[in-house]
Parts: structure tokens; C-alpha cells; sequence
């Protein structure tokens, strides 16, 4: 499917008629929570900073990881330490590494807010039966609270505690697609980062991105959506 932008029309703002073929043809939705439903100022470069300083205990040179992902830097410290034949460490490593996160990622999330037209957004889904999903980076308990603080109606949530490779692979996406036994061509992913549109893609599904307003630079410019969209109102 083309590459396509949201273009003005006076009565409504930015406009785009793309989104309302999908959305109609879709019996699930699977939406990104961090930035795509609720902010909860998760401070990223900080979860960033801690885990290298925690791979870096496990004489683990942090200096190529710099620019990964906390998650990212995970996985490849305890791939090192598999290669050095410390595959026991590795996974101490790794727990270590997710009770970190979990903390920080916790008290980033005290306070969850909703993102404008997310509540009008899930009720219309709702009432067109269109199974709702969470696919989500956080911790399970972490994504539950937030979900329970802001009663967010859905159907099923798949965090990193329940697949073992994290978006951009698809796991999240195709664990939702098996429990559902939904074609990925009748679901469409949500997500405000490459990596949500990625593991949509992957899987087979079509992928609406959200570039954010206070986001600069589009995430997407190498990893094009079907549709692109700047606030998740415009879905409504
Ligand atoms: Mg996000």
C-alpha cells in the first residue's frame, strides 16, 4: 500500500479517508500504551543509562550498546555472555536487568494520563465488536496498573514478560493474532515509534503510525505506515 498523508480538510482538522478503510475492514486492533494511549513520561535515555551501567558489572564493553534501547542492551549483553560460554550469568544479568527496569518503569508510571481521544476511540472499536489488544515493550505488571489506574478497555495484553523476542519482531503481534486465530490481513496495528509499525508489518497486519506532535523528526521515515497520522483524535 502507498505511503499515505493526512492532508487538511477544514471541517475536521487533518483528515485522513485511508484510515476509515482499514479501521472498517479490521476484527482486531492492537495498540502501542507508551505514547499511543497514555503518557506516562517514561524517561527512556534514563532506563537507557542504567542498564549500561549495570552490563558494564559483567565486564561487558557498554561503549557499542550506547545508542540501543534498554532492552536491546539487554538481549546483546546476554548474548555475549552466552558467547563466553557464561550463559548463567547472562540470564542472572537478565534478571537483574528486568527488576531494574520494572522499578523505574513503575514509578515513571504512577501517574498515567490519557491520550486525547483514546476513550471515544476504544468505545467505537467496542462497539463494532472489534477485538481490542495491547502490545507493549513494559513490564506486565507495570502495563497492567497502568491499564487498571485509567480503566482502558481490552481484550488481551502481550508485554515483554510474555514473548521472548520484543517489537520490532513481530511475537507480540502473532501471539494476539494465534489467541484470537484473527488473519493478519483483517488486523491493524497502532503505534507511535518504527518499531510498533515494524512487528505489524512483519506480521502481515496493516499498521497506522502516530507521528506526535512534540516528536521532531518522523519515526516512521524509514519504516513507512499505511497510513500516518499525527494525534490518535484523528482515527476517530
Ligand atoms: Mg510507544
Amino acid at each position: 500500500m502507498p505511503f499515505a498523508r493526512p492532508f487538511s480538510c477544514p471541517r475536521r482538522g487533518w483528515y485522513n479517508p485511508d484510515m476509515h478503510v482499514i479501521f472498517e475492514q479490521a476484527e482486531a486492533v492492537l495498540f502501542d500504551l507508551d505514547g499511543t494511549l497514555v503518557e506516562t513520561g517514561i524517561d527512556f535515555s534514563r532506563l537507557r543509562d542504567a542498564t549500561l551501567q549495570l552490563v558494564a558489572e559483567y565486564g561487558i564493553d557498554a561503549r557499542p550498546l550506547q545508542d540501543l534501547d534498554a532492552l536491546s542492551i539487554v538481549e546483546r549483553a546476554v548474548d555475549a555472555l552466552r558467547l563466553r560460554g557464561e550463559a548463567e550469568a547472562g540470564e542472572t544479568l537478565r534478571k537483574r536487568a528486568f527488576a531494574r527496569l520494572q522499578a523505574m518503569e513503575m514509578a515513571y508510571c504512577a501517574s498515567p494520563r490519557p491520550v486525547p481521544g483514546m476513550y471515544d476511540l476504544l468505545e467505537v472499536l467496542r462497539a463494532q465488536d472489534t477485538r481490542i489488544g495491547i502490545i507493549t515493550r513494559n513490564d506486565r505488571e507495570v502495563a497492567l496498573r497502568t491499564l487498571s489506574t485509567l480503566q482502558i478497555p481490552h481484550d488481551l495484553l502481550v508485554s515483554r514478560d510474555d514473548v521472548d523476542k520484543v517489537k520490532p519482531h513481530p511475537q507480540h503481534v502473532m501471539v494476539a493474532l494465534e489467541e484470537w486465530r484473527v488473519a493478519p490481513p483483517q488486523c491493524v496495528v497502532v503505534g507511535d515509534y518504527w518499531m510498533d509499525v515494524e512487528a505489524g508489518r512483519a506480521a502481515g497486519c496493516r499498521t497506522v503510525g502516530i507521528w506526535r506532535l512534540d516528536v521532531p523528526i518522523n519515526p516512521f521515515r524509514h519504516h513507512p505506515p499505511d497510513v500516518l497520522v499525527r494525534e490518535l483524535r484523528e482515527l476517530l
